[in-house]
């Protein structure tokens, strides 16, 4: 094991709660910077399926899986399908400045000979807007208004309102407008079969319309049988998943805020209060939430953040999100562990004001994802570390449930979860102040399980004599299967 590791332990596993998740690119691709990403705080990379080929992303699970192993800590893996993500074809000449009241078309195919002839990857664009539409480019900073469509369905006229340059393969939005396009395309198909087949932990779906969507690929997953099968991330970003949030929330594993997409299909004004909205909800049903986009943007080029940027990475902490992402900060920045850093020390400092949650004002549905059992569990496990004071909540978990009802009850004590199961350490690395370990020890009684935490406890200097431990756990320390609480003071 490298000197590092107990750097991360005690940095990261004894103060930080909010989990922090990185985007690959080239800037991060090698072993040895995944190794510092991890140190530095890393819980889950995240392979964006828009960028880079599935031989490039074997390799790089590869090398995870081996930084994990070698750091002995669990790592997720998130895999970001693009869904119907449009894109602008190629543009004559590369580029084109777009001035206000100039006049482009929109034709079929992937080929065009004049540069005011645009073309893209979404063949029924023409079939689907019409006059009255906007169509905005290259993330919302040039927008066009449809004007006309040919009778004939083989091109529409637009003209610009909001000026700037377009560039060939950039993204294309068509807020307000019912595209017929499948959620799941051909080509998230083929990325999901390499998820499944390269055991991913979590799968991303990008451009969520409505809960349908998540159905879809909840059963697209199933039907290939996987021997683990991965978290769904619902990413918000159209209006249309706004509107159907509630069913969308009660059909999803885990929430993306997907603020890049979302701040063109919704008026970027209204973000911020999008934001606390589907993070609110989130916490009240206990479904984990990712913030993401745009947290550290300068930090590309620049090695400190803008006050702004540091204040949206507290805010987001402040709202009750479980993790915040970076983007090209880490994909293609120049400093990707800085920044990483930086979200560390962000994030710790928020958590301070975090408040606890009360079970006084938890609603119905807030508990409906728990057993009755664990949910009575996890109140006495909270009540007891909060009288008592504790140093630690240790649980023993077999599907990460119970550790994701302590987690939502942002608990100043920090929760160390056990597992026999890796998979299920991996998916625990989204819950917000959970520490997962995997010990395959963990059923067989509570003896070795306490013995191994007070030795993980003192060696990561969380843990002296006189120290308070809570322990829960689903277990079969007793013959049979109990759900079970202890206090043990550590001699
Ligand atoms: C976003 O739009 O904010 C997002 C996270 O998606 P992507 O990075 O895939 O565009």
């Amino acid at each position: 094991m490298s000197d590092s590791v107990p750097l991360r332990s005690l940095v990261r596993q004894k103060l930080v709660k909010t989990r922090i998740i990185a985007t690959l690119g080239p800037a991060s691709e090698s072993i040895e910077m995944l190794r510092q990403l991890v140190i530095a705080g890393v819980d889950i990379f995240r392979l964006n399926f828009a960028h880079g080929s599935h031989a490039w992303m074997s390799e790089l699970v590869h090398k995870i899986r081996q930084v994990s192993a070698e750091l002995e800590c669990p790592i997720g893996i998130l895999g970001d399908l693009s869904g119907p993500k449009i894109r602008l074809g190629e543009i004559t000449g590369g580029e084109v400045l777009c001035n206000e009241g100039a006049e482009f078309r929109f034709v079929r195919g992937m080929q065009s000979t004049s540069p005011t002839d645009l073309t893209c990857t979404y063949e029924p664009l023409i079939d689907d807007v019409k006059a009255g539409d906007r169509i905005l480019l290259a993330d919302g900073t040039v927008g066009m208004v449809v004007l006309e469509k040919d009778p004939g369905l083989e091109w529409v006229r637009c003209t610009v309102f909001q000026s700037g340059k377009i560039r060939s393969r950039q993204g294309v939005n068509l807020p307000g407008v019912a595209l017929s396009t499948p959620s799941v395309t051909e080509k998230d198909r083929k990325d999901l079969e390499w998820a499944l087949h390269n055991h991913l932990d979590f799968i991303g779906l990008s451009f969520v319309r409505q809960a349908e969507d998540i159905r879809s690929l909840h059963k697209l997953i199933a039907s290939h049988h996987p021997k683990v099968t991965p978290l769904i991330v619902a990413k918000i970003e159209k209006t249309e998943a706004i509107d159907d949030l509630e069913n969308i929330l009660d059909a999803t594993d885990a929430v993306m805020v997907a603020r890049g997409d979302l701040g063109v299909e919704a008026e970027i004004s209204r973000v911020p209060i999008l934001q606390k909205r589907i993070i609110r909800r989130c916490n009240e049903l206990r479904i984990p939430v990712i913030t993401a986009t745009q947290m550290l943007d300068s930090m590309q080029s620049n090695e400190l953040p803008t006050r702004a940027e540091v204040t949206d990475v507290a805010n987001a902490v402040l709202d009750g999100t479980d993790a915040v992402m970076l983007s090209g900060e880490t994909a293609i920045g120049a400093h990707p562990t800085q920044c990483v850093r930086m979200m560390d020390r962000i994030a710790s400092e928020a958590e301070t004001l975090v408040e606890p949650a009360n079970f006084k004002d938890l609603r119905d549905d807030e508990t409906r994802r728990a057993r009755p059992i664990t949910e009575a569990v996890t109140r006495g496990t909270i009540a007891a570390a909060e009288y008592l004071q504790a140093d630690l909540m240790v649980v023993a978990t077999v599907t990460g449930r119970t550790a994701l009802a302590l987690s939502r009850m942002r608990s100043k004590v920090p929760i160390l979860a056990f597992t026999d199961r890796e998979e299920v350490a991996r998916r625990m690395c989204l819950y917000w102040g959970v520490t997962p370990l995997v010990n395959r020890a963990v059923q067989q009684s509570a003896d070795s399980l306490l013995q191994f935490v007070i030795n993980w406890g003192q060696k990561n200097q969380l843990l002296k004599s006189g120290s308070k431990l809570i322990i829960v756990g689903h277990t079969n320390w007793l013959g049979e299967t109990h759900d079970l609480m202890m206090v043990h003071v550590v001699p």
